[in-house]
């Protein structure tokens, strides 16, 4: 197999961002009047749960009859993701907020060498694209081969469905991709798609169980620099 298609994560992966989903609910338990907040700890125990899981157990908060979980759920969801972005933008601008290290020079490196360059994120398109943007640079988003994110599948991660999409539309086949994830659950669905996968687990994720990874690193930087030609190295003969 030879390296034709690098896939990104994006939330922990590019940025360290997954602590700002938990600023988000807690921002969202404010707006609700909710006392509660989530410590780093309560909420590192929910991230190996999926997003619904998490707001299943917000509505059992909230004095709301049974049958309007559903529309409630839809609600929480969004308002919860425009907080997110609005907090993540607006860290990005402060510069209260940076690439993980090594990304920026990888993401160049691939670049460069032809090699394409593609996001699968969990989050919502519209959401995953203005962090790209924030993070990135517009021109840069424009140079990628394809941003897939969560309202393009029906199964999130860890079910493979995200990366197989986008190695589909990249015209590439899976088992010349090569992830790029923070997280367990991201690690699972790269391995399910049959794809190389290298983790950089992101705070929240320190715990994690990565067997099966092709690589683990604290960065990209740490304990060594991560190139194109080590992530080529890591493709199955
Ligand atoms: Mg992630």
């Amino acid at each position: 197999m030879s390296l034709k298609l690098v896939i990104s994560d994006l939330d922990g992966t590019i940025l360290e961002t997954e602590d700002y989903h938990r600023r988000a609910y807690n921002a969202l338990f404010g707006e609700l009047g909710l006392a509660r907040r989530w410590s780093k700890e309560d909420y590192s125990d929910r991230l190996k749960t999926m997003g619904g899981e998490k707001f299943r157990e917000i509505f059992e908060w909230l004095d709301c009859p049974a049958e309007e979980y559903e529309v409630t759920k839809t609600e929480l969801y969004a308002r919860k993701t425009e907080l997110y972005v609005s907090l993540i933008v607006a860290d990005l601008k402060g510069n209260r907020l940076a690439l993980r290290p090594g990304v920026a020079r990888l993401f160049v490196e691939i670049g460069e060498h032809d090699i394409p360059l593609a996001i699968g994120s969990a989050c919502v398109k519209w959401a995953a694209l203005e962090v790209l943007e924030a993070a990135l640079g517009k021109e840069f988003v424009g140079s990628l081969a394809v941003v897939c994110a969560g309202d393009d599948v029906e199964r999130q991660k860890p079910q493979p469905d995200i990366y197989l999409l986008v190695a589909e539309q990249c015209g590439v086949r899976p088992a010349d991709c090569l992830v790029l994830e923070d997280t367990a659950h991201g690690l699972h669905a790269a391995l399910a798609a049959g794809m190389s996968c290298v983790v950089t687990p992101s705070e929240l994720a320190r715990g994690h169980d990565f067997a099966g990874a092709h690589l683990v690193a604290e960065s990209m930087e740490m304990p060594g620099r991560i190139g194109l030609e080590e992530l080529r190295a890591l493709m199955p003969g």
